[in-house]
């Protein structure tokens, strides 16, 4: 499919950008991951507002309108018409033709977003869970913005895949804050905690999500730090993100987590998540 860059909408390999842009140079940019089922941007509002508020963090204000930006992605997405897709968007501070790391008064940004077809979680994740194992959290503390600046969170995922994990749950000052691409919830005595919103940790869309699904269905929760001993002791845990949506984490570490198997929370949360999905695509 296409892609959309500053106003255009161009193959892929038609799309350049200056090698001076501060994206490139100094991964100063921001960017947005939106799912899309059955050709329906999910929970756009969410994704724009959290664009919103990154951008906010870096000084910089959103060069176009919630209309522009729905102009945009739809047309986008229907070049692969009524499937799911997976839309990235980003927003870097653009070039001024010079490096210097100081922010320039004048500057235009560059815009960028392209969609590919979905890839979902498999199956056999979803159904049986996944490792994962913990690993001290060596970020910034700005992880609320969703800054293109990944270059931890990779080197992070992939210690954990080495470790043959599918994901890392990151511990700063003893307390277990999220995964290095997602956020993470555990079940205590029937109870969900997930940690409170901070400065470390991505704000996440589906971890919100789960929150109000969990509150409509009248399941304990609440928003509280995990420390690592709590993380160990857990009777679930929990990975969310917009491509992983929930996913049960089974072995931590090594150790199993509850009796190895995704756990009966579980199952109930991640049904009503489909549930929600399903309403979407019927649209
Ligand atoms: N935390 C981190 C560090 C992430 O990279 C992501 C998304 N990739 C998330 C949390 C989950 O956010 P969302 O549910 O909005 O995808």
């Amino acid at each position: 499919p296409d892609i959309y860059l500053n106003g255009q909408f161009l193959r892929p390999e038609e799309g350049k950008i200056s090698v001076m842009d501060r994206g490139f140079l100094f991964g100063d940019g921001v960017y947005e991951v939106i799912p899309c089922y059955a050709g329906r941007l999910f929970r756009l509002e969410h994704h724009l507002q959290r664009l919103d508020s990154s951008l906010h963090a870096i000084h910089m204000t959103n060069p176009l309108s919630t209309a522009e930006w729905q102009a945009i992605l739809q047309r986008l997405i229907q070049q692969l018409p009524g499937t799911d897709q997976s839309v990235y968007l980003q927003i870097t501070r653009g070039s001024t033709g010079k490096r210097d790391h100081a922010i320039p008064k004048e500057i235009q940004p560059t815009l960028f977003a392209m969609t590919q077809p979905a890839i979902y979680p498999d199956e056999a994740s979803l159904t049986n869970g996944v490792k994962a194992i913990t690993l001290q959290d060596n970020r910034w503390h700005r992880c609320n913005i969703k800054a293109i600046t990944l270059l931890a969170n990779v080197l992070l995922r992939s210690e954990a895949m080495d470790h043959g994990a599918s994901e890392a749950i990151l511990i700063r000052d003893g307390q277990a804050v999220e995964g290095a691409t997602s956020n993470i919830f555990i079940v205590k005595k029937q109870r969900i905690i997930t940690p409170p919103k901070s400065e470390h940790l991505l704000p996440g869309i589906t971890r919100d999500l789960v929150l109000e699904l969990a509150g409509q269905q009248g399941m304990p929760f609440e928003e509280s730090a995990i420390s690592e001993q709590a993380l160990n002791e857990a009777d679930e845990i929990w990975l969310t993100s917009s491509s992983k949506e929930v996913m049960a984490v089974v072995e931590l570490n090594g150790q199993r987590v509850g009796n190895g198997k995704p756990g009966p929370i579980y199952s109930q949360i991640a049904n009503h998540y489909q549930a929600y999905k399903n309403l979407l695509r019927k649209g």
